[in-house]
């Protein structure tokens, strides 16, 4: 019987050890999966939080009802791996045997690496929906805006799910221009890339409703510091300073891997630290016992949620699998769903090369439409509880 040790809990984590569980031919596996958390925590959903659109109920529940039965949950943290050995520290203490390893512990914000930026979120003119506590401030800050200057910032690499950091923008520009305000009001997106968004078509979107909603659009920024007491962003553009005055900031924060991927040998150098997997067959490059999926994997492609759709049976398959010959390969599907109002929503699904990649094979998912937005409000939740989480999707 494989000994599999998943570390993480979160989508990629229970999604992955519900699949393995679920197996019912060829060899079988005992599962233990390492998560501290007693919450298991949606935080697609916190898009909608940060809009007035859904509530923090509907985004943490109880991790116990979510954990594959047949699975062993131990309560603690990974502090350390020794490829090796073949073990996992804890910091309860103890030592976990495995025979195979899945390293699934997300991303998370880093917010030290901009000056200010801690201080400015601690304070009452700035937020962000990807710090699970600060998703209603958003909603606050943006609702109460009569007048002054709003700004949100975008980035796509070092975040999980990049794109969506639209989503809280055109969310808040629409009750603007309903309640009579946006006329009155600066609004600015400051874009840590080059281009809107890296498929053009999905781009082109992006720039019709900033032109609608009178956007400002501020390219290939990089944010170097918040001055809190200034209300400003720092920026640089072309190695030149700038500044951005703010009475509401919503950030997308630089994001990062934990540190013990990198201190156990198994990260793969870049900036965000992740697992060094080969990003088509999800098995680390160094270690055929170690794999990884999700916002941790250094897969080259914009992390989401959606994604570990694709790869979890990727993974599943290539663990059993007999040799490398019969390895199914991950192709890089990735999806960021972009509210562009309070009513639609774009699709923005692409593959590794960024080629448009619908999921049912209908093309115009990249236009907005009301039923995609219903869809990603309504239908998406209910599927991930009852389905992803249970390895059935
Ligand atoms: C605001 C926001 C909006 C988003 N919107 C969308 C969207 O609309 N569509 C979409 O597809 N994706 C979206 N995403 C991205 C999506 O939520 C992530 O891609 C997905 O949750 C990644 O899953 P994961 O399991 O890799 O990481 P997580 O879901 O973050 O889970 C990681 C788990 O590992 C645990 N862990 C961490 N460290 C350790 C350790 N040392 N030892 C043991 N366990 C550990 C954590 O407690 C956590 O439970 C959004 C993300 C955010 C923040």
């Amino acid at each position: 019987m494989r000994e599999i040790v998943v570390i993480g809990g979160g989508n990629a984590g229970l999604s992955c050890a519900a699949r393995i569980l679920r197996r019912r031919t060829g060899e079988t596996a005992r599962v233990t999966v390492v998560e501290p958390s007693p919450t298991h925590t949606y935080s697609p959903m916190l898009s909608y939080v940060g809009s007035g659109m859904a509530g923090l109920s509907s985004v943490c529940k109880a991790q116990r009802r979510y954990m594959p039965s047949g699975a062993r949950w131990l309560r603690a943290r990974v502090t350390r791996v020794d490829p090796q050995a073949r073990t996992v520290a804890l910091d309860n203490g103890t030592e976990l045997d495995y025979g195979d390893l899945v390293v699934a512990p997300g991303i998370t914000p880093d917010l030290d690496r901009v000056p200010g930026l801690q201080a400015a979120l601690d304070g009452p003119f700035a937020a962000t929906n990807y710090e699970t506590q600060l998703a209603t401030k958003t909603w606050d800050l943006m609702s109460g805006l009569r007048e002054g200057s709003a700004v949100f910032t975008v980035r796509f690499d070092d975040a999980a799910c990049g794109g969506v950091g639209y989503k809280p923008l055109f969310m808040a520009c629409d009750h603007w221009r309903r309640t009579g305000v946006l006329g009155g009001l600066r609004v600015r997106v400051v874009v840590e890339a080059p281009e809107l968004f890296p498929e053009p078509r999905v781009a082109g979107h992006i720039a019709d409703a900033l032109r609608r909603y009178g956007v400002e659009t501020v390219l290939d920024a990089c944010i170097e510091s918040v001055d809190p007491d200034a209300r400003a962003l720092r920026i640089t553009r072309n190695g030149a300073p700038e500044t951005v005055d703010y009475d509401a900031l919503h950030v997308v924060p630089p994001h990062r891997a934990p540190a013990w991927i990198s201190d156990s040998g198994l990260g793969d150098g870049g900036s965000v630290g992740r697992v060094d997997v080969d990003p088509e067959t999800l098995q680390h490059v160094r270690d055929p016992h170690v794999w990884s999926l999700g916002d941790a994997a250094g897969l080259g492609v914009m992390s989401s949620g959606g994604a570990i759709r694709s790869q979890s049976p990727v993974l599943v398959h290539n663990i059993f699998a007999a040799s490398s010959a019969q390895f199914q390969r991950y192709d890089g599907y990735t999806v960021a769903p972009i509210a562009l109002s309070r009513r639609t929503l774009l699709l923005a699904e692409v593959d590794r090369k960024l080629r448009p990649e619908p999921s049912f094979g209908v093309r115009d998912l990249a236009n907005p439409r009301p039923w995609t937005f219903l869809f990603d409000r309504w239908l998406q939740p209910a599927l991930y509880w009852k389905g992803i989480l249970r390895g059935l999707i």
